[in-house]
């Protein structure tokens, strides 16, 4: 087991509190660095024994400016006051009024965590435990209250006072240039889902009507001048707010729906209750400042903070241990929003694509954990890619075994059931066995073990019987306190290919040699136990057994093909998913294959066998062009070196990486010229719909191939990809053009970082992408480019878009440069983390964790990595945040 971290809070010592807070009445006078906030919160004993338990609220850095109980100040000797503590001695047994005057300084505030403001827009982030540095507060999300919130302000300063809930009275303060709002929510709900925001902001009107008849008020406030750039952010809104009452009967329930968009934000977006608060990135955008992929992720960032209305805000979580219960859950409903609303096998790619970039590096390192956790020392640090994505898979996982029908069933249910509770995974998962009388207990280990189960697959064939019997073994390599891990319930879609042509229909015979149940339709196969046979008899012996289509299990699958199958598999299978996943296994043993020659000074291998495939493919008229784009999309260094697991030379991988790159770049030029007419824009306004994208993304890719080419064609090449990028009228054309004269180091490189810094020099939101640009480029050089472009007058580190861009990019983004073999990089990155932990610890925090796969590196650049963070280590970070990521990191 590891050795337990001092201060860990732990799931098994969970207990309710002994206070119930029915109602709190915020007064809050906004002051740019002083401001007061009277709480009066109506307090009542959750037990009514007459006990007279000691009453203990949360602080941070909190001021106490007053304190009264019932109208009567407290004398000195009843409490205890400290800026992260207020305890009151002995509260009388019974319902009682405390008024609480405290004050914050919004301007100091660079955590970004309370009141803060950000471009002199006075803001809130509460989430996980911000509400306490506002006020001394039963900071958990198990205290329901019913908020009434007065905002005051001088009228120059926030013409604008925003909170949760309706509007209820708002008018100028006789005498004075200040004015004041009152926001009455009145659903109970807990401190983290508190906000308001006070500013000067242009706003964006539309209106919606619920099935039930009701007319709702949606507000976007943006900057002034970019109210044009709301556009988006509103559609995706509205067809958010219909698909929540189609797919899940989910209606919305206040007057007003306001989403507030920011510049300074440490997430990418914040469900506070009517109120939602965006980072801008994830609200604005039109043609010539957002990228497709930026359209794509506001309209999922929108719809997935839209849902948490019910899934988060109407049922929310009882601990901070249950977060998957609302995120998990939230993350499966807008990935199934934009696969309806998108081509569903090429959302479910990309997702994929990120779930095994974040998440399995996560579960294969010293930060894996369960999805929900037993155990943390700091909160901020499990907003991860295994709380969202891998607890989105588990939500598709139960879907699948339970039905279609059987899982709405369940969710109903749970929706019946739990309106206004805070709630557990036991809870929500009781609903599912109760509604389906399926026994989930087996099920529910995929939230308690941590790690990626890996499954593999072993096929007997019986020429002279027609038959196969296909053996699957599955486990799970220890991870931080989990040595022992038992089997999951791992479903498996499955489809057998016959290698002549065609899809055969077939249901397993037997299964551990028992007659099988007949299922229909018969395309899965569950893995309970360590290993089970699956007899398929009348069935071609030289069949291709393809497994865990569209990827049904978020595991580490062997499925032990030959290339000849995985070649089949990546042209005929009828399973979008594993088309795509053949073609990159097929390159990453190129790859693997390749690295290991080049380490040991062989030629690099010839890959003509997966040009072929290649080249089928992108010529296959029968293929949607955005699936075209990401099957040729070669794995990442960084998925390369995911895949070998061990021993990585980053400057390898990314060499082996270039030389396939290169020879496949030679394969698809006729592929280009080819296509291009019917991929090329057609004229008329630029359409950001899936369509016209998937033909944008994949006309992209083979230009980014282009760049690849060696020997006579590069100075070519050169020429052409800096004529696209002038020529180009929209972002997604620009930036892919770009990086790619970026990515292939093409001295046109510097020519056109400087036209695009030129032209959107006074445009935050689009330099985040200058930075990103120049943070990835390969080259030794890059390091010391990235440390002058901290000293750029474009650059901050107050804003956490910028430091992600540029620190981030280059960390996370930059496999080669921060894995450099003399350490320069992962100094860099420590020293950055060491003075963001004493502003903006959770951003710092963040960054930490691109060390989260040292332990597979290469000896050299191992003890490099080690020495940086043990160097972070002994200076002792300032903030639990920086101090629990590299103690993990070190364990
Ligand atoms: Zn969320």
């Amino acid at each position: 087991m590891r050795t337990e971290q001092a201060g860990a809070v732990r799931l098994q010592d969970y207990k309710p509190t002994d206070y119930r807070i029915e109602q709190v009445h915020l007064d809050v006078r906004l002051q740019p660095e002083a401001t007061r906030i009277i709480a009066k919160l109506a307090i009542a004993p959750r037990q009514d024994d007459g006990a007279r338990h000691p009453l203990v609220l949360d602080g941070d850095q909190l001021t106490l400016e007053s304190l009264t109980l019932d109208g009567m100040a407290l004398p000195d000797t009843a409490y205890s006051v400290k800026p992260d503590r207020l305890e009151i001695f002995s509260p009388p047994g019974r319902a009682f009024e405390l008024e609480i005057v405290t004050s914050t300084d919004p301007s100091a505030n660079t955590k970004l965590m309370g009141l803060y403001r950000t471009a002199g827009t006075y803001c809130t982030q509460c989430e996980a435990e911000g509400f306490r540095r506002i006020t001394y507060f039963l900071d958990r999300p198990d205290v329901l209250s019913v908020y009434t919130t007065r905002l005051e302000a001088r009228k120059s300063d926030a013409p604008l006072l925003l909170s949760n809930g309706n509007l209820i009275a708002s008018g100028d303060i006789a005498g004075s240039d200040r004015h004041f709002a009152v926001w009455h929510d009145p659903f109970p709900k807990p401190s983290y889902l508190f906000a308001l925001v006070g500013g000067d902001l242009a706003l964006l009107r539309d209106t919606f009507t619920t099935r039930s008849g009701r007319e709702v008020d949606l507000r976007i406030y943006v900057e002034h001048g970019k109210e044009d750039r709301a556009g988006y952010a509103m559609d995706s809104l509205i067809r958010s707010m219909k698909w929540d009452e189609d797919v899940f009967g989910r209606e919305y329930d206040l007057d007003i729906f306001m989403i507030v968009a920011v510049s300074d934000f440490n997430m990418g977006a914040m469900e506070n209750k009517g109120l939602n608060i965006f980072n801008d990135k994830y609200v604005l955008a039109d043609p010539q400042t957002a990228t497709d992929q930026d359209y794509a992720n506001i309209e999922g960032v929108i719809a997935h903070e839209y849902f948490h209305n019910w899934t988060g805000n109407r049922i929310t979580c009882r601990d901070w241990f249950q977060l998957c219960l609302k995120e998990g859950l939230t993350v499966f409903r807008d990935q199934e929003f934009s696969s309806d609303e998108r081509s569903r096998p090429v959302k479910r790619i990309s997702d994929v694509r990120l779930l095994k970039a974040h998440q399995f590096p996560e579960d294969a390192g010293p930060l894996a954990h369960p999805v929900r956790p037993t155990e943390y020392s700091e909160i901020n640090n499990f907003y991860t890619a295994t709380v969202y994505e891998k607890g989105a898979e588990v939500i598709r996982m139960l879907k699948l075994i339970l039905g279609d029908e059987g899982f709405r069933n369940g969710m109903d249910l749970y929706f019946d059931r739990h309106d206004g509770d805070a709630s557990t995974i036991e809870d929500f998962l009781a609903c599912f066995a109760e509604a389906s009388g399926q026994d989930l207990d087996q099920f529910a280990l995929w939230y308690h073990q941590s790690g990626t189960p890996s499954v593999s697959a072993q096929v007997e064939r019986r020429a002279n019987a027609d038959e196969i019997v296909l053996s699957l073994t599955q486990s799970c390599k220890p991870t931080p306190g989990q040595d022992e891990k038992k089997p999951f319930h791992i479903p498996l879609r499955y489809s057998l290919l016959d290698p002549r042509g065609g899809h055969i229909n077939a249901a397993p015979n037997t299964v551990n040699g028992k007659k099988a149940e007949i299922r229909d339709p018969a395309t899965v196969l569950h893995l309970r136990d360590e290993t089970a046979t699956f007899q398929f008899t009348n069935v071609p012996h030289d069949c291709i057994v393809s497994l865990n289509g569209g990827f049904s299990a978020p595991i580490s699958l062997d499925s032990g093909h030959d290339q000849a199958s995985l070649a089949f598999i990546a042209q005929h299978d009828t399973d979008a998913f594993n088309r795509w996943q053949a073609m990159q296994s097929l390159c990453q043993s190129a790859l693997s294959t390749g690295i290991a020659a080049l380490r040991s000074g062989r030629e690099f291998p010839d890959p003509t066998s997966l040009c072929d495939v290649a080249t089928a493919i992108v010529g296959d008229p029968g293929l949607d062009p955005a699936f075209k784009a990401l099957a040729l999309t070669l794995p990442s260094e960084a998925d390369i070196a995911r895949d070998l697991g061990k021993d990585i030379d980053t400057d390898a991988v990314q060499e082996a990486r270039w030389r396939l790159k290169s020879t496949l770049a030679a394969s698809l030029r006729a592929a280009r010229d080819r296509l291009e007419p019917d991929l090329a824009a057609k004229p008329g306004p630029f359409d950001p719909g899936a369509a016209e994208a998937g033909k944008r993304a994949l006309l992209n890719l083979l230009y980014d191939y282009l760049g690849a080419e060696d020997g006579e064609n590069r100075a070519d090449a050169e020429a052409i990809l800096l004529a696209r990028f002038k020529s180009a009228n929209n972002m997604t054309d620009r930036f892919s053009c770009l990086t790619t004269l970026v990515q292939s180091k093409f001295n046109a490189a510097d020519e056109a970082l400087d036209i695009f810094y030129q032209r959107y020099k006074n445009d935050h939101l689009v330099l985040d992408k200058w930075f990103m640009a120049q943070a990835t480029a390969p080259g030794r050089e890059t390091l010391e480019r990235v440390r002058d472009l901290t000293r750029h007058p474009s650059f901050s580190y107050a804003n956490p878009n910028k430091v992600r861009g540029l620190i981030g990019g280059f960390a996370s983004g930059n496999q080669a440069e921060f894995n450099r073999p003399d350490g320069a990089g992962y100094r860099f990155v420590t020293e950055i983390c060491t003075m963001l932990d004493k502003t903006n610890p959770q951003v710092a925090a963040r960054l930490l964790s691109a060390f989260r796969s040292w332990r597979s590196l290469e000896e050299g650049r191992r003890a490099h990595a080690e020495a940086a963070l043990q160097q972070l280590a002994d200076g002792k970070p300032a903030s639990p945040d920086v101090a629990d990521i590299v103690q993990r990191c070190l364990t």
